[in-house]
């Protein structure tokens, strides 16, 4: 945006700064304050096991309500965030809620497993490591209740990098994920190289198979795979419920969607858990029980 300064040292701006333009450079210097007055907050998915249905996890959702903006949604800020440098502080705050949540379900004997989306970007960030093992310490949160989801592009850029950071936080006990998966350019064979415990079919995929036979296909070539690499494999974006009998008879792990929850907020999703029969025997006097 601002890259316009010529040779003669005088900065040629683009005549008209369109709206969009203006909007998201206002968006990043209010970036920072938005985190401190309690603008960003997160939401948890709930993760179920395909067979038994009870919930094995939840995926945290970052949220921004702008106070003249109202609602932005993450595929709007966070790229931005990354273009601006801002990302780390971000991914800090979400880890942070994410685990002051689980650390509050653990005193309640709720020992559910959060995952946190890592952006591209932080893989690079050579403190990263360092900083999730403090915020795990500082919550007292167990490295095991933790999962990192991170994108195809993120680990295949630089794999040689990458490893060694994986290995890093695979050695802190968490687990790592590979959200999206299908929509990239790695190979299941490259992920076998890589610490990896889990690939999530990315939605593109889930949300055709109801109507489209490929897009079945895909999802099952992708189980069969995964399975035979020893990973366990999440669909997400199961709206309907043939879509997820599909699922469940392929052989899929874990569903998230729609069809199972909308991401929730702290207290819903707490109501939501004690709903549910699955996991309600969980609940008393069996601290530290993965659910
Ligand atoms: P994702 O990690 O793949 O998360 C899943 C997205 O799919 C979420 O959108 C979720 O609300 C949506 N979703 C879940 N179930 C369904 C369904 O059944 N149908 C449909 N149509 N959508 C479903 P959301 O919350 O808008 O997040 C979008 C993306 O933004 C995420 O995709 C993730 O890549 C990124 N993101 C969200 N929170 C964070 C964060 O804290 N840090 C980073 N780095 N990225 C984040
Ligand atoms: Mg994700
Ligand atoms: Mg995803
Ligand atoms: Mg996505």
């Amino acid at each position: 945006l601002l890259a316009g300064a010529g040779s003669s040292g005088v900065a040629s701006y683009h005549p008209v700064l369109d709206q969009q333009s203006l909007r998201r450079l206002q968006l990043g210097t209010e970036l920072e304050s938005a985190m401190v007055e309690g603008q960003i907050s997160v939401v948890f998915q709930p993760i179920i096991d395909a067979r038994t249905s009870d919930i094995v996890s939840v995926e945290t959702l970052v949220r921004w309500a702008h106070p003249r903006y109202g609602a932005i949604a993450p595929d709007d800020f966070i790229h931005l965030a990354e273009q601006i440098g801002r990302i780390g502080p971000l991914t800090d705050h979400v880890l942070d809620l994410a685990l002051a949540r689980c650390r509050k379900w653990l005193d309640q004997d709720i020992a559910l497993s959060v995952a946190v989306n890592l952006s591209a970007r932080c893989l690079g960030e050579p403190d990263l490591v360092d900083r999730v093992r403090r915020a795990l310490r500082r919550h007292g949160v167990p490295g095991e209740l933790l999962t990192l989801e991170l994108t195809e592009g993120s680990v295949v850029d630089d794999s040689v990098r990458s490893s060694t950071v994986l290995a890093d936080l695979h050695a802190l006990g968490l687990r790592l994920s590979m959200d999206d998966f299908g929509t990239g350019y790695s190979s299941l064979s490259q992920l076998r190289q890589l610490p990896i415990d889990e690939v999530k079919i990315d939605k593109s995929f889930v949300l055709g198979m109801s109507t489209s036979q490929g897009e079945s296909f895909i999802a099952r070539s992708i189980i069969e795979l995964a399975h035979n690499l020893g990973l366990r494999v999440v669909a997400e974006g199961v709206e309907d419920e043939l879509t997820r009998n599909l699922l469940a008879e392929m052989g899929c792990d874990k569903l998230q969607g729609f069809l199972v929850s909308r991401p929730l907020p702290d207290d819903r999703l707490e109501s939501w858990i004690l709903a549910r029969t699955g996991v309600r025997s969980a609940i008393p006097g069996t601290p530290h029980r993965r659910l």
